[in-house]
Parts: structure tokens; sequence; C-alpha cells
């Protein structure tokens, strides 16, 4: 994909690149069509890979603007596959989250939106690290279809009004071949980089809009909650610029979202808050991107009459029905939900009991969310294996009381799979008095 160093580049293109890099050390705005041919050539092997990583290097230092960021975004798309929802006659949205541990938003939201009337199209990508992937979550259902195409979509978005799958490995190419060498180059960590990298796949998706849920806290891909407002700011700025209806929610990634951190036991969660179940954290986060959802398909929706309606869907089970629907639509195999039986279920629940009594005042995401990656519900390299049934489940959250010898949470593991039962008591922290519970929606943008 990328160019090595002695075959295929080009004099010019090399030139290009070394008029890019030296402008955007400089400070000077680089037009549209530098970006795109920038790309364009990166893409065809024409720009050696040390020369994109200067550039790359150079705006991780120096910053773009935001018509550059804009730019950069279209490129990525240019070449790729691309969806188009116009012969569909509805409005299609799509929502997608920058990874929290234990965040199960979509699986609630993407039926929920559905049953309220608007289409939802989520296209996810997999797990790697701490956060998982929907797609990895969703393989925890017998049966169920993750690879469509572009017609088995459309066909979903018409006949069920939602579908969630895994993305075309064909979708932005620009952005394919740049991120694998910001990975290697410690350039994933830049604002308009991030956000052109995630926005020109929304674009390509070709949903009309979408919401961005943006994680602050330890547990989120930007810990600080200012920087992390920045890329809410500049997402929405740049997606917006693309064409997209769009707003973002910044959100709280301080503990993790829920009480279940694993792949099926993340899909019981949501169904769970579907039939009405209030799942701390996941229930109002929920409900709030799902009611913005509503507004942003219907301008003429007030925020009351938004959350009326999705009010009114959670308590009638009517996102619970949708997802059953949608599930059975795209493949899953009958019983594959129901409990027990359905989903998989580990083989052991070790339990993590508290030394002390007092009050939670802290649940450390990262330490959850490595314990659970050590059970097998994440992984630790691109395409490694999964364990569905593993990870850990939270008896308790920030501001719960427990008393010595309670439990503080519950490890789900295969035989033979040692609990990391330490590294789990490590993440919480029980003290005297009781915190003030954070919220979880920090800011609307
Ligand atoms: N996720 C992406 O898709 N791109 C980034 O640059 C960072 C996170
Ligand atoms: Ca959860």
């Amino acid at each position: 994909m990328t160019a090595d160093a002695s075959a295929g580049t080009s004099p010019d293109a090399s030139s290009l690149a070394l008029d890019a890099v030296a402008r955007t050390r400089a400070g000077t705005e680089l037009a549209a069509a530098q970006i795109e041919q920038l790309v364009a050539d990166f893409v065809a092997g024409r720009i050696p890979d040390y020369q994109m990583s200067a550039w790359l290097a150079t705006v991780a230092c120096r910053g773009l603007s935001r018509a550059e960021t804009v730019a950069l975004t279209r490129a990525y798309v240019t070449g790729g596959e691309t969806l188009d929802f116009a012969a569909s006659g509805r409005v299609v949205l799509d929502k997608h989250s920058t990874g929290g541990v234990g965040d199960t938003v979509s699986l609630v939201v993407v039926p929920l939106v559905a049953a309220c009337g608007v289409a939802v199209a989520k296209m996810s990508g997999r797990g790697l690290g701490l956060t998982g992937g929907t797609i990895d979550k969703m393989e925890s259902v017998r049966g169920l279809r993750l690879e469509l195409d572009a017609d088995d979509v459309y066909r979903m978005v018409d006949e069920v009004g939602m579908v969630i799958t895994g993305q075309s490995a064909r979708l932005t190419p620009g952005d394919k071949a740049t991120y694998a060498l910001r990975d290697v180059t410690g350039t994933v960590d830049s604002l308009p980089l991030i956000a052109a990298s995630i926005v020109s796949k929304k674009v390509a998706v070709g949903a009309h809009g979408v919401l961005f849920d943006v994680k602050t806290g330890a547990g989120a891909l930007i810990p600080d909650q200012d920087r992390a407002l920045e890329l809410a700011r500049l997402m929405v700025e740049v997606a917006t610029g693309a064409g997209l209806r769009c707003q973002a929610v910044l959100t709280d990634m301080s503990q993790p979202l829920g009480y279940a951190v694993g792949n099926a036991l993340e899909v019981r969660e949501a169904l769970d808050a579907l039939r009405g179940v209030d799942v701390p954290g996941l229930t109002g986060l929920s409900r709030t991107i799902s009611a913005l959802m509503l507004r942003a398909a219907d301008h003429d929706l007030t925020p009351a009459a938004a959350e009326r309606k999705v009010d009114e869907m959670l308590a009638a089970g009517a996102g619970y029905e949708q997802f059953l629907r949608w599930a059975a639509a795209q493949g899953a195999e009958p019983g594959a939900l129901d409990e027990p039986g359905g989903l998989p279920t580990a083989a052991n629940q070790t339990p993590v009991l508290a030394d002390r009594a007092g009050f939670v005042s802290t649940v450390d995401p990262r330490l959850i969310g490595t314990a659970a990656m050590r059970v097998g519900a994440g992984r630790l390299v691109k395409g490694g294996p999964l364990d569905h049934a593993a990870g850990v489940v939270l008896r308790r959250r920030v501001g719960d009381q427990v008393a010595a010898g309670e439990p503080l949470a519950v490890i789900h593991h295969r035989d033979g799979v040692q609990p990391p039962v330490d590294l789990v008591r490590d993440a919480f922290r029980v003290t005297e008095s009781a915190p003030a519970e954070p919220p979880v929606v920090l800011q609307i943008i």
C-alpha cells in the first residue's frame, strides 16, 4: 500500500511533498488541491513513506487550519468505496464513539432511534487494546452477519430501518495508508489528523448526519477534558464542512460505562437497557444521544418532545423489539439472544471482594479494561483471538457504598485462565466519605 523508497516514487510527487512540509512548517495554508494530490500520490506509491511521515509529523506539531482539515478529510475518501442513501428517500444517521471501556451505547442507541422511526446505518471497527469494538460485541450473537456489502446495507436500512456492520476495507484508502504510518511514527495523537481520519470514514459511509460521542477521562483516547472538547468541536466543524448534519457529546470515561465490560456481557447489558432496566451511565447517555439524533433528523422536534419520544419507546420496549427484528433480519440464529443458552457464558465467575468498608471513589477504567483483556475479552494485536463470554462485571460504581467482604466486581473467565483479582481490586478506591458521582454527559457541542 505505502511506497517503497526505491520503487514507483516520482520526482514531481516528491517535490510536492517537500513543498507541503515546508509550507506546513512555516504555517502557510495548503490549497485543497495540494492536499488532495499529496494523499493521492501517497496512496499510489509515488511518495515514499519517509516524506509522508515528515509531513504528518509537521502537522502533528504545527496543526492544520479548518479548511485544510476538511480538505484532508475529503482526500482520504477519494478513490475508495462510498455509500449513498439518497435512494432510500429518508434521513439516515450514523453514530460514532471515540471508544471507551464498557461502552455499549451503540447497541442501545441504534435500535432505539430506529424504533423511533429514524434510520441508522452504523459501520464499526473492531476493538484494539482496552476498548472493545461494536463488531466484536455483535459477534457474540450466533449467526449474525457482520460483513455486509453495500446492497445488503441498503436493504437492511429499507426493510428494518437499521444496520450495524463492519466497514469495508475499501473505504477511505487515504486514511488507511496514512493511519498505518501514523501508528508507527507517533503521530496518532494529533487533533486535526484524528478528526480527518474519523470524519472521512463517516463521509464515505454516506449517512446524512452523525452524532459523535467524544470520551474524556482516564479511559479515553484523549484523557484531558479541554483537549477532548477541542477534538469534539473540531470534528463537528469538519463534519459540518464536509456536508454532514453533526453534533457531539463530550462524555465521562473516568470509570467504565454501565456495569459490564466484555463482549457478550455488554450485549446482555444493552438488551437490559433496551428492556427498560436503568443501567447507571449507560441508560442516561443512550437517552441523551438518541434524543439528539431524533432532532438531527427532524429540526422541528423540540428537545422535550425528542426526549419524551425516546422515553416512550424505551418504556414500551420498542427498542428491544427492534433489536430482535434487526438481528433476525441480519442472520442471527433463532434463540441466539435467549437466556439462558443463547449468548455465550463463561464457565467461571470469580468475585473480587472489598477488603474494607466505605464508598467507592474511583473505578479505574484502564485497569478494568486491562483485566478484561487479560481474560480474553480484548485483543493486544490486530486479528488476535477473543473469548466472547469473558470480561468483568462491576458490582459497584463510583459513589456506591460497600461493606468489607462484599463484591466489587465479578470476573468472567474460562477454565485455565487465571482471573486477575488483584488488578481488579486495584482499580477500586474505597474511601470513608461518599464522593459526588460525576455526570456522564459533560457537554453538548
Ligand atoms: N480512530 C480513528 O479512526 N482515527 C484516528 O486517528 C484515531 C482514532
Ligand atoms: Ca458497559
